[in-house]
């Protein structure tokens, strides 16, 4: 590939409105670009990312006895009425009407589309057990699209069914696939961390989440130190003996927002607009309907300059709403979107599984009406993270038994689950077993976050000047740096002869046959992330010699006659 027929669109600044470094870095280097709220146009660099993790997933996949398959995005309402997740999804399925006014999802996942296919094509237990895969675009109207690709609102998922006779052979795949999935992260060159997950609502036994570890992570993972134990935040919570901590205070500077200790840091380092200030903001975990913390009431009280912001754990509090009625409460904040106050408040206030509250605003009116608004985020500016209210903390012992517990960031970039008979149950999917009687099918399903992966893998992978990639992943194997070639006559030649011989081996190469000064191309090439440079100057020719870079810091010369095979072998 030349660059003078590419797009790079690569950036200089970094973009204002990119919090973690993946989504700057994504930015800088011409990967992607936002159209909307958590919609994102793939540029040739970021594309040719993504192709390969979907390669290594897809051949991990076939390894594992898996068969590729393609569903439509769009999936007719009837299926999840049959599933009964039409009303459990919520806000978060996408919904449509076609002309006739028929309902439809924009699919978030496919367990209901695969289930109505295998009901009706497979139908004798000689066809099981059946391991089906797609990599494919899903849609979620996420509460809360941020940080580029790493929760988007359309992003690329490979996810996998698996139908059986019986929970051994389940058990039996999903090994198998666990297994299939250590190989992706280990091929990609991530630090993960399969972790037990809570089957939660889903129901079912066994589900695992691979996670690759990074600060930026929006989940919790709790680590035995005397023992391979290993769990989301959740699943430690759920096992975790009953009794909740006494409600915890804490002081901002406990938040995850390490440069603002104080309201007054937040208005300057945050851009808060404090339009009339109150006294305290309280944040209120409370169970939601599935018995998760997860919802959050925040609580306004005062009228006075907003001075301390406080995050409690009411544990006699199901309904933060039903508790703000008993309360001298000015405002109450349900964390359901657009739920209404005690006042009638509106408010975007968003909470995830691992009980970061996401601060759009934090506004309310009293009952006669008069408007506050103590926190006013324009922006994607604040994560404040609750850890006090959760049951499991860094230094517990371990559910296991041994040792104590530290707790890390993770990334979720995986999801596998013995799903049991959830579906097939309800969408009464069924073979006839060998004793020619009708037996309703078990299933597992696994899915891994291949548009996620490329982000998580730059959270782990960068430096100053910009993207490391692993070598697996990278865009381009190699970049060509003729050093002001439009002055010299050996220096095209040089170039387009190793460019041409590289090209013909399979490399991939990136030609940097733009007339730029080489400080520009050397900033592109690092930014973009290259592993391999080949620096092409008059003065190494004159002792027929190119220069070579790694992106992780190694030089050398070689020898102009020997170059090409010794790139090679090196690539390869
Ligand atoms: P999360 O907890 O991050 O919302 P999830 O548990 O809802 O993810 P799953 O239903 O388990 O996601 O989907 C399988 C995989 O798809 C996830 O492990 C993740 O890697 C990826 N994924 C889920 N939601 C998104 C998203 N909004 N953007 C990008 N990838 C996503
Ligand atoms: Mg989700
Ligand atoms: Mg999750
Ligand atoms: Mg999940």
């Amino acid at each position: 590939m030349r660059t003078s027929q590419y797009i790079l669109a690569t950036l200089k600044e970094v973009p204002s409105d990119a919090e973690i470094i993946s989504h700057q870095l994504m930015l800088r280097a011409g990967m992607i670009r936002r159209l909307a709220s958590g919609l994102y146009t793939w540029l040739p660099s970021g594309l040719r990312v993504l192709r390969k993790v979907e390669a290594i997933v897809r051949d991990e996949m076939e390894k594992a006895g898996a068969i590729e398959m393609l569903m439509p995005v769009i999936q007719p309402a009837d299926l999840w009425i049959e599933s009964g997740r039409w009303e459990q999804f919520g806000p978060e399925l996408l919904r449509i009407k076609d002309r006739h006014n028929r309902e439809f999802a924009l699919g978030p996942t496919h367990e209901e589309v695969i289930t109505e296919f295998v009901r009706k094509e497979v139908s004798s237990y000689k066809q099981l057990p059946l391991n089906l895969f797609q990599i494919q675009t899903k849609v979620r109207d996420e509460v809360r699209p941020r940080f580029g690709v790493m929760r988007a609102r359309e992003f690329t998922m490979k996810d996998a069914y698996s139908f059986h006779l019986s929970d051994e052979c389940l058990a039996n795949t999903y090994a198998i696939m666990h297994q299939a999935y250590c190989n992706v992260f280990e091929r990609i060159g991530l630090e993960y961390r399969p972790v037990i997950a809570d089957t939660g609502s889903i129901g079912g036994s066994v589900s695992h989440e691979f996670h690759v570890l990074a600060e930026s992570g929006e989940d919790a993972i709790a680590f035995s130190s005397g023992s391979d134990y290993a769990a989301n935040i959740e699943k430690a919570e759920a096992v975790m003996p009953s009794e909740p901590r006494p409600a915890a205070t804490k002081e901002l500077n406990t938040f995850a927002t390490p440069d603002a200790k104080t309201i007054e840091d937040l208005k300057t380092l945050h851009g808060v607009k404090p339009h009339r200030c109150v006294k305290t903001l309280i944040v209120y975990g409370a169970p939601d309907e599935e018995g998760k913390r997860g919802l959050v009431a925040l609580v306004v009280r005062g009228d006075h300059e907003l001075n301390e912001l406080k995050a409690e754990k009411h544990p006699l509090c199901d309904s933060p709403l039903e508790f703000a009625k008993d309360h001298d409460i000015i405002a109450a904040i349900g964390a359901a979107p657009g739920s209404l106050g005690p006042v009638g408040l509106s408010i975007p206030v968003i909470v995830d599984r691992s009980a970061s509250i996401l601060a759009d605003f934090v506004a309310g009116a009293n009952k006669d009406g008069e408007h506050y608004s103590g926190i006013n985020f324009d922006r994607d500016v604040a994560n404040y993270e609750i850890a006090d209210l959760r049951n499991v903390v860094e230094g517990d012992v371990s559910p296991c038994g041994n040792g104590t517990l530290s707790i890390k960031r993770g990334i979720e970039v995986g999801h596998i689950f013995q799903l049991g008979t959830k579906y097939s149950d309800a969408m009464k999917a069924g073979v006839l077993n060998e004793t020619g009687k009708n037996q309703i099918m078990t299933m597992g399903c696994y899915g891994i976050g291949v548009s996620r992966i490329v982000a998580a893998a730059i959270e782990q992978n960068f430096d100053a000047k910009g993207i490391v990639w692993p070598k697996a992943i990278a865009p381009f194997q190699i970049a060509i740096v003729p050093m002001n070639m439009h002055k010299s006559h050996r220096i095209p030649a040089v170039a387009e002869r190793i460019y041409q011989e590289l090209k013909a081996a399979g490399i991939e190469v990136l030609f940097d046959d733009r007339k730029e000064r080489p400080g520009v191309m050397f900033n592109d090439m690092e930014l973009i992330g290259i592993p391999h440079t080949l620096v092409i100057g008059e003065r190494n020719l004159d002792d027929n010699c190119v220069e070579y870079k790694s992106r992780s810091g190694e030089n050398a010369m070689y020898n102009l006659d020997t170059v090409v095979a010794e790139l090679i072998a090196k690539i390869r």
